[in-house]
């Protein structure tokens, strides 16, 4: 057993949650073997480092890297400023993937294909707690090579697989053919991809925070280039939710980001069309055509796919996880942000305990442990890998004191005399008695993906 424990510790990726992991682990004394899959760290954040976060810095900052960035002269970034994404890498991801500590455990160009127990599959339970993981992982030279590690923490984030535009969870009959004119899910349509949208007609899919960028860069392009038609299809009957709270927002910038994506559809710069869940996709020689269940279509040259992200839980497939069977987070997180019952960026802190599960020494974390929940934020994360990192340390006393202050975000009842930060147990979100589920829902803010709290909108 003591030579398991001496083995390292498996972090699967080197977004900002990775490398905290990785800095938490360390000051632990536990060996972190850092696996990403893209050429850099934070390499999903660079597809979107147009995109300013809605969370100023001292949010942003996880306190365990923090200390192991200041040794190195790093200087901390104004705390109430906003940075962009791109911010975010330069002045935070990228300095911490350099310190040495890190650097020397980081592997770029390292995508993790699967992670099992030496020896042992999915339905062997002898000794199982005791073997070690390994960790398969495709090498950017091109060899696939198998690692020995005590422990893993998933951290590889939603990035990577986007929900369809389909309205069943499938892709729309047809999207896969249209492939070529559908984009990335955030795209920089008036920088880097400016010319795929220059001057056409750029059909926007989705209703949370992805959307409302992406449309409002969209219409400082038609400034410049007014051939460009802007549309916009959500699935509600209105997109009273997307614009948000304004100014009661708890992350004012998010509050702003809303009252323009108002603006913009009332002056008839975007033309919004509510209600519309897409069945299928006719790819034709000029454009594509998007049809509704409504038999409504669409005519448009390139789509923008702004519907949310789901866990890649392939990878999983041989260790023993206990997921919410809606949010496909781990089971006692999901019933806390099930967009069902939650728009909330603010849940309970949570640390090992609740991320747990029956696969010992095997955690979610970071974006991928929300699942299909839209409302993650950093501060939460980093607070899940301080407690995974103590308990995995065997400080049961630390990993259990898990605490964090967060604003209050996103569409929360507060007439009904409790907010978003109680819990809410599987029991009560089936008797449908929580708190997002009361009538009238006090909008606070723009919310962060697909649709939310939508037992709120009844
Ligand atoms: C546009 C946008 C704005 C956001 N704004 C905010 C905000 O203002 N405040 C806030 O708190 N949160 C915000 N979030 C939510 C969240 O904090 C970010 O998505 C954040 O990047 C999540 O960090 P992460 O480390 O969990 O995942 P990621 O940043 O996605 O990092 C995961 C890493 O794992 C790698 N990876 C993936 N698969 C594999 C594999 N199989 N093997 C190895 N490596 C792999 C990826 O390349 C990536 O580098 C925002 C999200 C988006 C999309």
């Amino acid at each position: 057993m003591d030579s398991v424990k001496n083995l390292p510790v498996a972090v699967i990726g080197a977004g900002p949650v990775g490398l905290a992991t990785a800095a938490h682990l360390l000051e632990r004394g536990l060996e972190p073997a850092i696996f990403e899959a893209g050429p850099t760290a934070g390499a999903a954040i660079e597809q979107w480092r147009h995109i300013r976060l809605f969370s100023p810095w001292r949010f942003n900052l996880d306190a365990a890297a923090v200390r192991l960035l200041e040794p190195t002269g790093w200087e901390s970034p104004r705390p109430t400023a906003l940075p962009y994404g791109g911010e975010l890498i330069d002045r935070y991801i990228t300095p911490l993937a350099a310190a040495p500590a890190i650097s020397s455990s980081l592997q770029t160009g390292a995508r993790v294909i699967a992670v099992t127990r030496q020896g042992l599959d999915k339905t062997h339970v002898r000794h199982r707690d005791t073997t070690p993981f390994v960790v398969r992982v495709e090498h950017a030279d091109g060899e696939t090579r198998d690692h020995i590690v005590s422990a893993v923490i998933d951290a590889s984030g939603t990035w990577s697989t986007r929900n369809p535009l389909g309205t069943s969870g499938m892709p729309a009959i047809g999207e896969a053919t249209a492939g070529d004119r559908i984009s990335s899910p955030l795209p920089d349509v008036s920088g880097r991809d400016r010319a795929t949208f220059a001057g056409r007609r750029v059909l926007v899919v989705g209703a949370g925070h992805s959307a409302a960028n992406t449309l409002i860069n969209l219409a400082e392009l038609a400034k410049d280039e007014p051939e460009t038609t802007i549309l916009w299809a959500v699935r509600g009957a209105s997109a009273d939710k997307v614009y948000g709270g304004g100014d009661a927002d708890g992350l004012p910038a998010r509050g702003q980001l809303g009252s323009r994506l108002r603006r913009l559809v009332e002056a008839g710069t975007i033309a919004l069309h509510a209600g519309f869940g897409i069945a299928a996709l006719k790819t034709l020689d000029t454009h594509v055509s998007v049809e509704a269940a409504d038999g409504r279509t669409l005519d448009a040259d390139v789509i923008v796919p702004c519907t949310g992200f789901r866990p890649d839980l392939d990878i999983l497939r041989e260790l023993r996880l206990n997921l919410d069977p809606a949010v496909e987070a781990p089971v006692e997180l999901g019933p806390l942000i099930d967009p069902e019952f939650h728009s909330c960026g603010t849940v309970p802190p949570h640390g090992a305990k609740l991320l747990a599960h029956p696969e010992k020494d095997f955690y979610i974390v970071g974006m991928k442990s929300y699942g299909r929940a839209p409302t993650f934020l950093l501060a939460t994360g980093y607070e899940q890998v301080r407690s995974v990192a103590a308990a995995l340390a065997g400080d049961r006393e630390a990993a259990d004191a898990v605490q964090l202050e967060l604003p209050e975000t996103g569409v929360c009842s507060t007439d009904a005399g409790i907010s978003c930060n109680v819990p809410v147990t599987a029991a009560t979100r089936d008797a449908e008695s929580n708190c997002c589920a009361a009538p009238e829902p006090v909008l606070i803010g723009i919310p962060t993906g697909l649709a939310h709290g939508r037992s709120g909108e009844l």
